[in-house]
């Protein structure tokens, strides 16, 4: 089964919204292109893409994705350059993310040429909504999930794979101030924190409340079981730099395996950057906030590239981290966002030209 761009099914807006876009105040995520593609799977296979207007759908009461959750997602950027070409990064690394999250639900693999054909004809069609504004990008949100109707706790026989995209501003988080939990669990061994569920998010937001009520913006996972190693912040993967060494979890049942995190450690190694993956205790992390040899901590995930920590809350004492000049983070950020926007040369092979 294969698909060609001429194949899908295209209708075309009849009035563009681009001109109500205020591409000088972009939030992020808030408004959306004209259209979206649509795909169907039924009767064992998928249908024909289809690219419409963006519009609502319309779902039965019983289906499946409102009851049991099947509901899976990724999150990608389109950039532009100087000469308004447009490029993506790694994309084929988010459709091999999406069908492993895909496998673990339950839900029907969609094929690469679907994936690929799919985004970049709507990209094409849409490119009028990249951003050019420094900092700016067309955020992509591919998803699926189950359509097919019932009350009975199993699969659904069908489901959509959609994708819509929104033209954001740079994100500026700020620095965040994080707090490590040691009550609530963001995933477990054997469960599903590897894949980009919908629920992951849903059990997150409770404890990420509670810790907002305290006085932080944002939660450091633990493990599940003894809650003495540092896991993730928030929905970002996180690195944290003792002395010159930069430190990430590895990825596990539990740490979902981000894009950004293992260009990161590419790009740190390439720079010399002394880097390991282990595992890493709290203990450890406090330790080096009190001797001071703890420099730096930051999330990593596609939305924020990379977003500074000023300092933690642990067991009801605070640590601040230092104000560095030169940090890692930032370093990392410029050499990575370079090759997103075809600003340097990209020795890695990463950047993903969409041919119009
Ligand atoms: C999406 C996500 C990340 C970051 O992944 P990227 O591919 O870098 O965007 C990290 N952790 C969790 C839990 C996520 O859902």
């Amino acid at each position: 089964m294969s698909i060609a761009t001429k194949d899908i099914i295209i209708e075309k807006v009849k009035n563009s919204k681009i001109d109500q876009v205020d591409f000088d105040n972009l939030a992020f995520g808030s408004v959306f292109t004209d259209h979206m593609l649509v795909c169907t799977y039924k009767n064992g296979a998928w249908e024909t893409p289809t690219i419409t207007p963006y519009q609502p759908i319309t779902l039965d009461p019983s289906a499946k994705i409102f009851h049991y959750g099947q509901s899976i997602f990724e999150g990608m950027k389109a950039y532009k350059d100087k000469n308004n070409d447009v490029f993506l990064f790694r994309p084929l690394d988010n459709h091999k993310r999406l069908n492993i999250s895909a496998a673990r639900m339950c839900i029907p693999q969609i094929p690469e040429d679907y994936f690929m054909e799919g985004l970049t004809t709507l990209l094409n069609l849409d490119k009028d909504f990249i951003p050019t504004k420094d900092g700016g990008s067309l955020y992509i949100r591919p998803f699926m999930f189950a359509s097919g109707n019932g009350f009975h706790a199993s699969p659904a026989n069908e489901y959509k794979f959609i994708i819509a995209c929104a033209p954001s501003g740079a994100y500026f988080s700020g620095k965040v101030k994080v707090l490590i939990e040691e009550k609530y669990s963001r995933s477990a061994n054997g469960g599903v924190g590897y894949a980009k569920a919908g629920g992951n998010y849903a059990g997150q937001f409770y404890p990420t409340q509670l810790a907002i009520e305290k006085g932080y913006n944002q939660v450091i996972w633990t493990d599940d079981t003894s809650h003495e190693y540092i896991e993730e912040a928030g929905a970002m993967n996180i690195f944290i730099r003792i002395n010159d060494t930069l430190l990430t979890g590895p990825t596990s049942d539990r740490i979902l395996d981000g894009i950004t995190r293992k260009s990161i450690l590419e790009i740190a190694k390439d720079q010399g950057i002394k880097t390991e993956v282990r595992k890493i205790t709290v203990k450890e992390v406090v330790a080096a906030a009190k001797d001071g040899s703890l420099k730096e901590m930051f999330g990593a995930g596609t939305a924020a590239v990379i977003s500074p920590i000023a300092g933690f809350g642990y067991r009801d004492t605070d640590y601040d981290l230092p104000e560095l000049e030169n940090s890692f983070g930032e370093r990392l950020k410029k050499i990575i966002t370079d090759i997103q926007y075809n600003k340097s040369e990209d020795k890695f092979g990463w950047r993903y030209q969409v041919k119009s």
